[in-house]
This record gives structure tokens, C-alpha cells and sequence, in this order.
């Protein structure tokens, strides 16, 4: 059997997937020892449903909701879909204009709401859209390119003054800020295990009390009829132990990460209210992909904002929705892990330094 390719030495992409947890390997390890399907009657089936119960309860707990409104799911793209598809049922659908493409591909007739500079949604501009008739707002709780956080609980207020529905896509806050359904005031929230240290190939669908809509999967009716199919029980305990972990606060590295990269020439973006583990760096007049392919030569891995499936590089709508202009082909996301150590910054450092002297032109206009 071929070896496996070995991991590079500096991996800075957390944004995109989160180094496996300890505790979510061991919690994994002992459920794959549980045969049976949390459906089944039996001893073994009450045994898988036990490990299932389990987690929903540490969900419940990390999340801000009630153990029977919290629907296991593939991931974060699915929770996006299912709350799209339940609540946004004979509603319009307004969107910020920064959303994660699992939200901004799950509906053709979604109307945009614009952000400021910083990547925060304009709160007049949804309020004037939420005039024109019975809505489902999606706004994410953190921006995956920039960190940018949104005033997600204002959101909420306008929203339900309106008597719109909000559902939050909190798959990049969650485990990294306080991540609260009940506090934020929304209706529903995503969240999804390997952007906080669990496997990918589970997540949850959060609901406030009493909210729902038709289901999108209805197979044999588990989740309460509001997913179908027989739930990968390892990875949702390896989900839940993830989501115990406290979070590790890197605010310390990311600034480090921001004066390694202004000290090189570039520009930080995305304002102050930000994640703690998020940098995008703008070199002027360098391509994106020539600083990922750079930095990836070093041992480097980060990414731009906006890699797609095939890998390429696109310009980032998120930056161009901040009215970036050319700035947005020239953005890479440095996003650190939760096992981000300083030797990282040290390699890091020199990588960037190194490529902002060799490839940088002085900066031109946004
Ligand atoms: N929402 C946001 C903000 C994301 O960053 C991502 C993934 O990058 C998703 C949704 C999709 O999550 P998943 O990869 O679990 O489907």
C-alpha cells in the first residue's frame, strides 16, 4: 500500500478544515466499537443511541438550545440547505452579500443585502429590504475569508420586528467565539464538526423552540422526521468531544501573523471585529494563487479565500463585495489552527517576508 503524503510543516488553513482533536479521535475509536443502529430496539441499538443522546446533549449545552431541537446533519453545507429549504418555505430569501456559497447556491431568487468596507451587512439596507414581505434572513455569525464577525443579535431584532426568520451560519465562529442560539436571538444555526476539531461528516442544524418547516430528507424519519437516514454515530461523538474542548484563544498569534504581514508590505482586511484565528493579507499586485503557490513552496499552507472545488483560484466575492476592486484576486487567508505554535509564526514569518520582497510592487489604489 502507498504511503500517504505527509503533512506540511506549517499548516495555516484552519478556515478550511481543523487538524483532528485528540479527544475527537479517542471518542471516535471507542463509538466504532458500538455495532447497532440508533434506530434499532435492541441492546445494541440502545447502546449506538446512547453514544448519539450523549452528544446532543454536549451540543445542547456548547450551542444554546434544547436537546430535541438540535438536528444531526452531513456538515455545515446540509444544515445551511435544510434550514433554507424548512424555513425559508413560502418566504422570500435575503442573504448578506458575503455568504459561504452553501448558502448563496441553495436559491437562484435570493436577493443580496450589501456590507460596508469591513464585510459587515449593511443593518439599514436589511431593514428596508425586509419591508417588501415575509422573509428568511441567512447572515453568517464569522466571514471563512476574513473573520469579519456580523451583528448577528441587531440582525436578529430587525428581523423579528419585521416577522422575518434568521438563520445564522455559524460554521466558522462555532468553537472559536461564544456561539449561543438563545443569545443571538436566531431561529435557527449551523454548525459543522470539522471546523472545530472533529471529523468531517457531521454537523447540526440548531432550531429555536417551536421552529421548523417541511423536511428536505424524509427517509425513515430519524431527527424527529427532520432528516432521514441512519447517522454516522463515530463521527457525531467525535463531533460532540470536539465541541467540548474550550476554545484556545490565538489573538495573540493572529496579531503577530498581522504585523509579520504589514512589516512585509501588505494589508490586513476585514476591520477589528474579527476571529481570533483569521488573517486575510492583501499583497498588492500579486496574484493570490502566485502567494499560495509561493508560500505552499516554503512548506507554507494557506489558502485563498475563494479556492474552489477544482482547486483553482477565483477572485473572492467577499472581497469584492467589500468594494476591495483588483485587491480581491490578491487576498490569501492565513486561518490558525487550534495547535498553532510559535516555530509555525517563525516559518511563516520568513516565508512571507521573503516572497513580499521578491514578488511586491508598490501598492496601487484599491
Ligand atoms: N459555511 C461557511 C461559513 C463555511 O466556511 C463552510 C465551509 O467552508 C460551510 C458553510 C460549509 O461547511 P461544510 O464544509 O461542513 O459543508
Amino acid at each position: 500500500m502507498s504511503q500517504p503524503p505527509s503533512s506540511p510543516a506549517t499548516y495555516l488553513d484552519a478556515n478550511a478544515t481543523e487538524p483532528l482533536r485528540p479527544q475527537a479521535r479517542a471518542a471516535m475509536l471507542a463509538a466504532m466499537d458500538v455495532t447497532g443502529n440508533p434506530s434499532s430496539v435492541h441492546a445494541a441499538g440502545r447502546a449506538a443511541r446512547r453514544i448519539m443522546e450523549d452528544a446532543r446533549d454536549v451540543i445542547a449545552a456548547r450551542f444554546g438550545c434544547a436537546t430535541a431541537d438540535i438536528v444531526f446533519t452531513s456538515g455545515g453545507t446540509e444544515s445551511d440547505a435544510l434550514a433554507i429549504h424548512a424555513l425559508g418555505h413560502g418566504r422570500r430569501l435575503l442573504i448578506g452579500a458575503t455568504e459561504h456559497d452553501a448558502v448563496r447556491m441553495a436559491r437562484p431568487d435570493a436577493e443580496v443585502i450589501p456590507v460596508d468596507g469591513h464585510g459587515r451587512v449593511d443593518l439599514a439596507a436589511l431593514a428596508r429590504a425586509l419591508q417588501g414581505g415575509p422573509a428568511l434572513v441567512c447572515l453568517m455569525l464569522a466571514n471563512n475569508e476574513t473573520g469579519t464577525i456580523q451583528p448577528v443579535a441587531e440582525a436578529a431584532a430587525l428581523c423579528h420586528r419585521a416577522g422575518a426568520l434568521l438563520h445564522v451560519d455559524a460554521v466558522q465562529a462555532a468553537g472559536r467565539i461564544p456561539t449561543d442560539l438563545r443569545g443571538l436571538g436566531a431561529d435557527s444555526l449551523a454548525v459543522s464538526s470539522h471546523k472545530l476539531g472533529g471529523p468531517a461528516g457531521a454537523g447540526a442544524w440548531l432550531l429555536a423552540p417551536a421552529t421548523g418547516g417541511p423536511a428536505l430528507i424524509m427517509g425513515g424519519g430519524q431527527e424527529r422526521g427532520r432528516r432521514g437516514g441512519t447517522p454516522p454515530v463515530a463521527a457525531i461523538a467525535g463531533f460532540a468531544a470536539a465541541a467540548d474542548v474550550p476554545a484556545r484563544d490565538l489573538s495573540g498569534l493572529r496579531l503577530a501573523v498581522e504585523q509579520v504581514v504589514t512589516g512585509a508590505g501588505g494589508v490586513v482586511v476585514g476591520g477589528a471585529d474579527r476571529l481570533p484565528n483569521t488573517v486575510c493579507a492583501v499583497l498588492p499586485g500579486v496574484a493570490a494563487q502566485t502567494q499560495l503557490i509561493t508560500l505552499d513552496m516554503a512548506g507554507v499552507s494557506v489558502s485563498a479565500g475563494a479556492a474552489c472545488s477544482s482547486g483553482k483560484v477565483a477572485r473572492s466575492h467577499v472581497l469584492q463585495a467589500m468594494g476591495l476592486g483588483a485587491w480581491a484576486g490578491q487576498g490569501v487567508r492565513i486561518s490558525l489552527p487550534w495547535n498553532a505554535t510559535e516555530a509555525d509564526l517563525a516559518r511563516f514569518a520568513a516565508a512571507y517576508t521573503a516572497m513580499a520582497g521578491r514578488l511586491a510592487r508598490a501598492p496601487a489604489a484599491a
